[in-house]
């Protein structure tokens, strides 16, 4: 029993190696996987479900083809792609997790999260994502011609780069009394997230537990992705 975990993909027609490598993930590493774990940032953008270029065409064909080889998959929102929504369900076969959940995985509990919402200290971030994420913002957004909303997106990254190049990004980390109040809140063995790109295995003690927070890395300069086999946890690195 073979789980798999990824985020942070950041996949954008301005990156092909990163889709190539994606692709490749896929067709090797997924296949025969019990289950896919996309936690949040899989697209650099996501303006609708009724996106239809190449790019998420051929994502989503290929998503699609993981899970009707009978791999569960399951999706989470990033702060990139946070419109996913059931179209894109339909489109590839895979299920929309909340943020965080809590799962059994060889029966331990694991609370799988984005990251972004740990990242308390991001002041101007946390302001930003309260306005985001609000269904009535989204109702909004997303009432606007397809054209209309890339241009948009487009606009909002041209602000801060040149989005022909790929930078990477440097976030806030995690604050730790918000990470400790998880580990509190839901009693959980296992931290799994992205968004921060630290990827790392870090072991905490909770009121006298040990427990373990799993960052998993993006993909800019390379694959990563987390692999979870009979209780066995390890992060591992695809080189490009
Ligand atoms: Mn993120």
């Amino acid at each position: 029993m073979r789980r798999l975990f990824v985020s942070d993909l950041h996949l954008t027609a301005a990156a092909p190696e990163a889709i190539e490598q994606f692709l490749r993930f896929l067709a090797r590493e997924a296949a025969g996987a019990q289950a896919l774990y996309v936690l949040g940032d899989l697209f650099e953008f996501w303006v609708g479900d009724d996106e239809d270029d190449a790019l998420s065409e051929r994502v989503c064909a290929a998503l699609k083809g993981v899970a009707g080889a009978g791999t569960a998959l399951y999706l989470m929102h990033g702060n990139r792609d946070f419109l996913l929504g059931e179209g894109f369900c339909g489109r590839t076969g895979g299920y929309l997790l909340p943020d965080p959940s809590l799962v059994d995985i060889d029966g331990e509990a694991v609370l799988l999260s984005h990251g972004d919402a740990l990242c308390v200290d991001d002041r101007p971030y946390q302001q930003l994502r309260s306005i985001v994420r609000t269904p009535a913002y989204q109702r909004r957004f997303l009432a606007l011609p397809l054209r209309a909303r890339i241009a948009l997106a487009d606009r909002a990254r041209a602000g801060s780069r040149a989005h022909t190049s790929r930078q990477v990004p440097t976030l806030m980390d995690v604050n730790p009394g918000t990470v400790l109040a998880a580990f509190r809140a839901t009693g959980a063995a296992r931290l799994v997230h992205g968004h921060t790109h630290r990827p790392g295995i870090h072991e905490l003690i909770v009121d006298g537990r040990t427990v373990r927070r799993v960052v998993l890395g993006a993909w800019y300069e390379q694959g990563s992705y987390l692999e979870c086999e009979g209780g066995h946890w390890q992060l591992r690195q695809l080189e490009r």
